[in-house]
């Protein structure tokens, strides 16, 4: 069974392999001109048990149609294959209601045709209107021709409600299989475009090398953190690492950028739970602690300063440390957020030529 619908789906999906509308619309005719196809098979049976005046005839005829219908989606344009699926559609409709009568039911295919044009992308908007309004007076010309028109098969009761029961069924499963492969896609579509957003935004948004945010998102984090903490106090720290020109210069810029990833690496995890930490510069840092003074950030800065100390890049048979320069400064509202980054800048400098590895608060 699970091998039969494997080829069932090869066979509808084959020469579709990307995923682009035209391919939707060439499975779409070929999944509706089976199913057709199989109801007609069905009613061509009951027809002749039922001795249904020309039924055999007339499901022989569109078995054969819709195969042709499905041989031409295969080989021939997809304009090509919608037109004969319309085309046999409104022949099959004429005639069921010739031969079985308005009751039938096939007329509310016309609604089947409709959303197989509007599916389609070959159409401008302009045709599809156009295709509306010719759809409406074809079902008018029905109704005109055949509500009132004796049928040429005389059927009994329980052949009625097979012919009626089916016509239905077929174009509810006919409609769900529509509905089914247009909105599976959109859905799809959807998720994508949030996953592709989603990964934009954190493209523009984090330092590739480091994965931490990067300064552009680090100032507006502070400012939103400015408008929402009006009451509560914050604090801000800017680090550098200590002569970071001499690690370059002696191991290779990759060795450094091994170091560059080992201290934001070792930063990010002291301070989850705190705030956060964000690549400022080069080889420049910036550390924000929400909703915390001082003094209880400075705990944490002390905490990354002692965990780096213990870290090492390993290059070879060297084992490289490094140190970094501490400015934390309590925020402070009667200064623009600038005039405090400043501050804690200054204090970083006042470090460095204090003679580095050190918190200058
Ligand atoms: P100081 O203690 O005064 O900060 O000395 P320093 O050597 O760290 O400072 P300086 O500004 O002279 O040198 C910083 C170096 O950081 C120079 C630059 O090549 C290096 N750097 C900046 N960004 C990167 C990077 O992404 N990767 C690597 N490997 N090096 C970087
Ligand atoms: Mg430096
Ligand atoms: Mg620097």
């Amino acid at each position: 069974m699970k091998q039969l619908l494997a080829n069932l789906t090869n066979f509808i999906n084959k020469d579709t392999a990307s995923d682009n509308e035209s391919k939707k619309m060439t499975v779409l005719i070929r999944v509706l001109c089976l199913i057709l196809m199989i109801f007609f098979i069905v009613c061509f049976f009951v027809a002749m048990i039922g001795k249904i005046r020309y039924g055999t005839a007339v499901n022989l005829l569109f078995i054969a149609l819709f195969g042709i219908n499905l041989y031409i989606s295969y080989y021939g344009s997809k304009l090509v294959s919608v037109w004969s699926f319309i085309v046999c559609s409104v022949a099959w409709m004429t005639l069921s209601l010739w031969v079985y009568g308005w009751f039938c039911g096939s007329q509310t295919f016309l609604l089947l045709l409709i959303l197989v044009f509007y599916f389609s992308s070959f159409a401008s908007f302009k045709r599809k209107i156009v295709f509306s309004i010719m759809d409406f007076a074809v079902y008018m010309t029905y109704y005109i021709i055949f509500s009132d028109n004796v049928p040429l098969s005389q059927l009994d009761s329980t052949q009625r409600l097979f012919i009626r029961s089916t016509h239905m069924a077929t174009l509810v499963i006919c409609m769900s299989v529509l509905a089914y492969l247009f909105s599976r896609d959109s859905q799809t579509m959807e998720s994508k475009l949030i996953e592709y957003n989603r990964r934009l935004e954190e493209k523009a948004s984090v330092d590739p090398l480091t994965g931490l945010y990067n300064r552009g998102k680090a100032v507006e984090l502070l400012n939103e953190l400015v408008d929402t903490s009006k009451l509560d106090s914050f604090s801000i720290c800017i680090c550098d690492i200590d002569f970071f020109k001499k690690v370059n210069d002696k191991y290779g810029h990759d060795v450094g950028d091994e170091v560059l990833k080992m201290v934001s690496k070792t930063m990010a995890d002291i301070i989850s739970g705190y705030g956060f930490a964000a690549r400022w510069g080069g080889e420049e840092f910036l550390l924000v602690f929400p909703k915390t003074n001082g003094d209880d950030a400075s705990t944490v800065v002390y905490a990354i300063q002692s965990a780096i100390s213990k870290k090492v890049v390993v290059d070879g048979s060297d084992e490289i440390k490094v140190t970094l320069t501490y400015g934390l400064t309590e925020y402070s509202a009667n200064i623009t957020l600038d005039q405090n980054i400043k501050d804690a800048d200054n204090k970083l400098y006042l470090g460095k030529e204090r003679g580095r590895n050190m918190v200058v608060y």
